[in-house]
């Protein structure tokens, strides 16, 4: 099928340090499609709540923070905060910490799905990560994978990533939020992580890059 005529939707869901975001990337430059990183909206959100210092118990605050609150992004992966750019922020380690108990807040769900649902109802077609794409963003996805890996090569490419940044981290700290992650991600009751019956499972475990963006595109391509 010519890449001009094909504007498929493609969930992509997996947890944390599964490889979702380059995998995704890159799968959005191959197939030319919108690229959507659902977890930076939630990222962003969390920022916002602490740069507030807002009780994340406090739901009515929480629910006017997030009429008063504009989250942004280009098609340079770039974060905007109520038009302020927030790229590097929201990878903090205090928003590492509290994203998932924000992330499991019905309200902020609701708003933040609503956000991502507008968003691929205006694109020619995207290529959308993050935990509940397939089960509840875009249920009716043309393509929806589901990438997994041992918690040890989670980490590692998570502590990898850190230290990118400029931020070390023992295996054993890593190893802990990625687990804490996991279980808040896995457990909360609204829209948990999930693997889909239809999802084509990835174990990217043993896997080269390209393999995984090679076995995705190929899929989507037919
Ligand atoms: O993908 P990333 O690790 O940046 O996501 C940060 C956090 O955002 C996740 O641990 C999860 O708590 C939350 N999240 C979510 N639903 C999504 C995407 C991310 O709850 N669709």
């Amino acid at each position: 099928m010519p890449d001009k005529d094909f504007y498929p939707n493609i969930a992509i869901d997996g947890p944390a340090g599964a490889g979702k975001s380059s995998v995704t990337r890159e799968v959005s430059r191959r197939l030319k499609l919108r690229y959507l990183d659902t977890g930076a909206m939630y990222r962003a959100i969390t920022l916002k709540l602490l740069q507030e210092s807002v009780d994340i118990t406090d739901l009515d605050l929480i629910a006017k923070t997030l009429e008063n609150t504009d989250i942004k992004l280009n098609d340079q992966e770039e974060v905007f905060l109520d038009g302020k750019p927030v790229t590097a922020e929201i990878r903090s380690s205090e928003v590492n910490r509290l994203v998932s108990p924000v992330s499991a807040i019905p309200i902020v769900r609701r708003r933040l799905v609503e956000m991502q649902q507008a968003i691929a109802k205006e694109s020619e077609g995207i290529v959308m990560e993050g935990r509940d794409i397939a089960s509840k963003v875009m249920p009716d996805a043309d393509f929806k994978f589901f990438l997994d890996a041992s918690i040890e090569e989670r980490a590692r490419r998570r502590r990898k990533e850190q230290l990118d940044k400029g931020i070390e981290m023992t295996e054993q700290e890593v190893i802990a939020e990625i687990k804490n992650r996991d279980i808040i991600d896995s457990g909360r009751e609204d829209s948990p992580l999930t693997r889909v019956w239809d999802a084509v499972v990835i174990d990217t475990t043993n896997m080269a890059f390209d393999a995984v963006v090679d076995k995705i595109v190929g899929l989507v391509r037919g």
